[in-house]
């Protein structure tokens, strides 16, 4: 059921929110996109929820990203955190026979179709869903360095080069008041941009966000992404979190959107 779409079929499937959703699927949502992924013994992760969607297993060990981002981080944001937007998503979608088939990619990028008393809960829950599935892809161990392959070339068109674009994606990120997204987006136009967003929400929810678009990489500035290491210098944060980056996940997700 993977729907590989070129920029014209994307582009067209934003056009109208509540249309016959045109929809992109990302790497690691796969599984989650035919709610059948299942949990990976081996993290250790109970089975906490009952519904279609489940807790996609860390692609690495909880200390892989030491020591950028602490182990005890690592566990209580995949373990905790993104567990109950998963569970919450469940609990949101429990009663809706309509929804019951959707993806959490899916169900983000046509929220019109979502019945309003469950707008929110979905809005908050799928977004979470995706952002730190998304999250958990884009960073790995040994990361970092320069940016590779065709994104690189479309950072470089883009920002002149890539200094530029981290100095975009940490101003973004620093500039968003309380909890939420700074984020590297495929813009409507083709052309790479920084945006930001509040709380769960993601660059795909189209008439919902400022700026849409589809998200290459994505940096969580929620507090508990950081407290525990940095408590409050969110500018420290962003400095260590390049060090984390997958450029190799990052050109993959750059390739399926530009298609
Ligand atoms: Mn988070």
């Amino acid at each position: 059921m993977d729907r590989y779409l070129s920029r014209r079929n994307l582009i067209g499937g934003f056009a109208g929110i509540g249309a016959a959703a045109t929809l992109v699927t990302l790497p690691g949502l796969r599984g989650n996109a035919e709610g059948r992924s299942s949990l990976s013994a081996a993290q250790g992760t109970p089975a906490a929820t009952t519904g279609p969607h489940t807790l996609p297993p860390l692609p690495y060990d909880y200390a892989a990203l030491e020591p950028h981002i602490d182990t005890q981080t690592m566990q209580i944001h995949h373990d905790k955190h993104h567990q109950t937007y998963v569970d919450n998503l469940n609990k949101a979608v429990a009663d809706q026979q309509d929804l019951a088939g959707l993806s959490a990619l899916e169900l983000i990028q046509d929220l019109a179709r979502v019945p309003e008393a469950k707008r929110t809960a979905i809005r908050n829950n799928a977004g979470g869903h995706v952002n730190h599935t998304m999250f958990w892809e884009i960073m790995g161990p040994n990361g970092g360095g320069e940016p590779t392959g065709a994104v690189a070339e479309a950072i470089t068109a883009a920002f002149g080069d890539f200094a530029a674009m981290q100095e975009a994606v940490n101003t973004a990120g620093l500039g968003r008041f309380g909890s939420g997204w700074a984020w590297v987006i495929l813009g409507e136009d083709g052309e790479l941009a920084v945006t930001s967003t509040a709380n769960q929400d993601n660059p795909l929810m189209t008439g919902v966000v400022d700026v849409p678009g589809t998200p290459i990489l994505g940096v969580d500035v929620w507090e508990h992404a950081y407290y525990l290491k940095y408590q409050n210098k969110r500018t420290d944060y962003l400095t260590a979190w390049w060090n984390t980056l997958n450029w190799e996940a990052i050109n993959q997700r750059f390739e399926q959107a530009a298609g």
